[in-house]
């Protein structure tokens, strides 16, 4: 399932004039450095998982959107995959997005 994440993976890079998207504000976990994030596509189709790499580190984080403080809450993806919920996030993406429909049109 990694590919899908490859696939679906959030920019992360600083606010763009020019983009009017909204992004939300996250902390690196690991070297402390302010992301601006925009939802990823999963959060808007509902499911509350996301994930990008660090433009300070470059570490590949987990995301998820904290409604409270309306920012991102960001974790090192690879202590996400340890608590075993990147598959069934994974899982249930692909299936909300038609299961296996993610590559058919490349090939
Ligand atoms: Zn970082």
């Amino acid at each position: 399932m990694m590919e899908v994440f490859e696939d679906i993976a959030q920019e992360t890079a600083p606010v763009d004039e020019t983009d009017s998207r909204k992004r939300y504000k996250g902390i690196c976990p690991v070297c402390g450095k302010e992301l601006y994030i925009c939802k990823s596509l999963a959060m808007l189709i509902g499911i509350n998982t996301g994930h990008g790499s660090c433009l300070g580190c470059k570490e590949f984080l987990h995301m998820e959107f904290n409604e409270q403080r309306q920012e991102m809450d960001l974790e090192p993806f690879d202590k996400y995959v340890e608590r075993e919920q990147a598959k069934r996030d994974a899982d249930a993406v692909a299936e909300s997005l038609g299961y296996g429909g993610f590559f058919k049109d490349d090939e």
